[in-house]
């Protein structure tokens, strides 16, 4: 009998090794990993992180933040570059979430943050509390107080929500665990206007949207607006627990010594992981290329799918896709398992990619081909 609590829907499956964009059961079968453990492992299992984690666990695997980390000044500078930021960091998405609610009340001296219907932000209470499906709020009850939900891609009904107490609004650019939605880019340009006309903060939860995941290193870049605060998590550090918040320099003042912490956070094991993560991905044409195998599986999937009458919509950005069918999600993540590909599911009729960036073409044909016989 088990001793773990029932709240995850697992497998009867035991990964045991992995190598590149493959993973290993106990049996000895192999997997092409289209879930990138829910867009973690992001440059798959790659040799550089052995190396960087190798390296630093033999001298120095934790420090608490009472002391200097040049470590997280590294990946702070490889993050934010140019940008207007500062960095903190924290162990997870909720975390970076919670973070980010804590900072723009603080920053603003207001309460109220404007979410959306449908959003994911993770499960937390503040958090739990920004996100706008009833699915993962019940039974919590009483939630944070100060949420509202407003249409995604419907500007006016965030206008209608804004009042004097409004101190931020908070979406993800890319809906994930929903249903892989994108957001319209009009409306982000609009949502960012309207937030500097009224002086509210723009909170863009970049926990699965970013560290290249959808052809650049945020989504942000490809909107092109500059986001108050930024959230990131999932890929940070490919597979080591990690979460960061970005927030701009004029925030400094509301997140003073004492204000906020984390006893792991940025933790020197996991930011030689995310170190070595950032180098990869801002080497010279990195991202261009997952980029371009973003629109590559996109490409195939129109085409190898065009007949399967089970598939409604196919949307994306980069290499985070989804495709809506009427089979049966459980079902054709099953039997593309039992042909060897991993994939994920979101929302009620979904089907979620989200491949290692590191896929080449010839493990996306491999992909579309189980997945065109899956699904027809
Ligand atoms: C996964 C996810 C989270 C939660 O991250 P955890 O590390 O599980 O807490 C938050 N926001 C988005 C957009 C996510 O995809």
């Amino acid at each position: 009998m088990s001793h773990l609590f029932p709240n995850y829907h697992r497998s009867p499956i035991t990964f045991v090794k992995a190598e590149n964009n493959s993973l290993y059961d106990s049996s000895g079968k192999a997997y092409l990993d289209f879930s990138s453990g829910i867009g973690v492992t992001n440059l798959g299992f790659h040799s550089a992180l052995v190396a960087s984690l190798s390296e630093q666990v033999q001298t120095l695997w934790h420090t608490p933040n009472l002391y200097q980390n040049p470590l997280q000044e590294e990946v702070a500078d490889l993050l934010i570059g140019e940008r207007d930021y500062l960095a903190y960091f924290c162990n997870s998405g909720a975390e970076s979430n919670e973070a980010a609610i804590k900072l723009a009340r603080k920053a603003t001296g207001k309460s109220d943050i404007i979410a959306f219907k449908n959003s994911f932000h993770g499960r937390t209470f503040g958090a739990m509390s920004a996100t706008g499906q009833e699915k993962i709020q019940k039974g919590f009850g009483p939630l944070l107080s100060g949420f509202q939900y407003a249409s995604f891609n419907d500007l006016a009904s965030v206008e209608a929500l804004i009042s004097e107490n409004t101190a931020a609004v908070m979406l993800e650019l890319v809906q994930g665990e929903s249903g892989v939605h994108p957001a319209d880019k009009a409306f982000i340009k609009g949502l960012e206007t309207l937030c500097h006309e009224q002086n509210i903060l723009l909170i863009v939860d970049e926990v699965q949207t970013g560290m290249g995941r959808t052809g650049t290193l945020f989504a942000f870049e490809q909107y092109e607006i500059e986001p108050d605060i930024v959230t990131l998590a999932k890929g940070l550090a490919n597979g080591v627990p990690v979460g960061a918040m970005l927030g701009r320099t004029s925030l400094a003042h509301a997140f003073g010594p004492g204000s906020h912490g984390s006893t792991f956070g940025g933790n020197v094991l996991a930011m030689s992981a995310s170190k070595a993560t950032l180098q990869i991905l801002k080497e010279p044409g990195f991202l261009e290329e997952a980029s371009a195998k973003g629109d590559y599986l996109m490409t195939q999937l129109k085409d190898k799918l065009q007949d399967c009458v089970s598939v409604f919509d196919l949307r994306g950005l980069g290499l985070m896709v989804g495709i809506e069918t009427s089979l049966e999600l459980s079902k054709v993540v099953e039997q593309a398992r039992a042909g060897g590909l991993i994939l994920l599911t979101a929302g009620t009729n979904t089907i979620r990619l989200l491949p290692p960036l590191t896929v080449t073409s010839a493990e996306i044909d491999q992909a579309v081909n189980v997945l065109q016989k899956v699904l027809a």
